[in-house]
């Protein structure tokens, strides 16, 4: 009986491209516009996707991911726009908490709470953060931060939007573009998830050019480096965190 895959997705081809040689045994399918891509990495049942841009193609790709591959795990990985004081490019950012910053309903329920479901917040599985958490202090090199990431269909591009963010929400760490969105879908299948990101951009000014260098020269191999050490790590493990159970 073959082991239900781990999912690694990124919206971008440049934030997982490094991954795909690691993949044996590999054959991809094609659905709903996405290839996704299945085989193993380190003996580990894996199936790694492009989830492509922002908050609903994000929301397709995980349950395209639950439902039809049954994956028994998401992980989304790539990078983010750096927006509490110390979250520097080039760190790691692993979110404990997600939210949408877009999110807004108000006065009908409160600003950023997805309406009918009473919450705003979506956690992350703790055994997955942790495991993650673990692999990117052991192998990256970079800070690692853990805490609240926001996402939302913007891309964050001048200090005024980024200053008004972090006004808005002070504990968010980082910003992104689907994040909360995989979470929102993965609480509703009771899936584990997790978001492991590094910073491209504080989301300020120059974001778009800091954002465009990063994606080019480092945002695949650090993806590489934290999701490599990850699967080893479970190959060698029978922690529940293990992509293998
Ligand atoms: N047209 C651009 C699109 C980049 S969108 C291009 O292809 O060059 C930015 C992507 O990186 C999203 O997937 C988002 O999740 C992440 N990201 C990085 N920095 C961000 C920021 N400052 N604000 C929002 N998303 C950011």
């Amino acid at each position: 009986m073959p082991h239900r895959p781990a999912a690694i997705v990124s919206a971008m081809h440049e934030e997982l491209r490094a991954l795909l040689p690691l993949l044996d045994d590999r054959h991809t399918v094609r659905l709903a516009g996405r290839d996704f891509h299945h085989g193993m990495i380190h003996g580990q049942p894996v199936v790694l996707a492009l989830s492509g841009i922002g908050k609903v193609a994000a929301a397709t790709t995980a349950v395209l991911l639950m439902h039809a591959y049954d994956a028994r795990q998401l992980v989304f990985t790539g990078v983010a726009g750096g927006l509490a004081d110390g979250v520097e490019v080039g760190d790691v950012v692993i979110a404990r908490q997600l939210l949408q910053h877009d999110m807004d309903a108000s006065p009908l329920f409160p600003r950023f709470e997805v309406p009918l479901t009473g919450r705003s917040h979506f956690d992350t599985d703790t055994a997955l953060a942790d495991a993650l958490a673990a692999a990117a202090q052991r192998c990256s090199g970079a800070r690692v931060h853990e805490g609240l990431i926001v996402s939302g269909d913007r891309f964050v591009a001048s200090a005024a939007d980024s200053q008004a963010l972090r006004t808005l929400l002070p504990a968010a760490l980082a910003v992104e573009m689907e994040g909360a969105a995989v979470a929102q879908a993965c609480a509703d299948f009771g899936r584990p998830f997790a978001v492991v990101r590094t910073i491209s951009d504080r989301a300020d000014d120059e974001a778009h050019i800091d954002f465009a260098r990063f994606i080019e020269e480092v945002a695949s191999a650090a993806t590489r480096t934290i999701i490599e050490e990850w699967l080893t790590a479970g190959a060698h493990s029978a922690h529940a965190s293990s992509p293998l159970r």
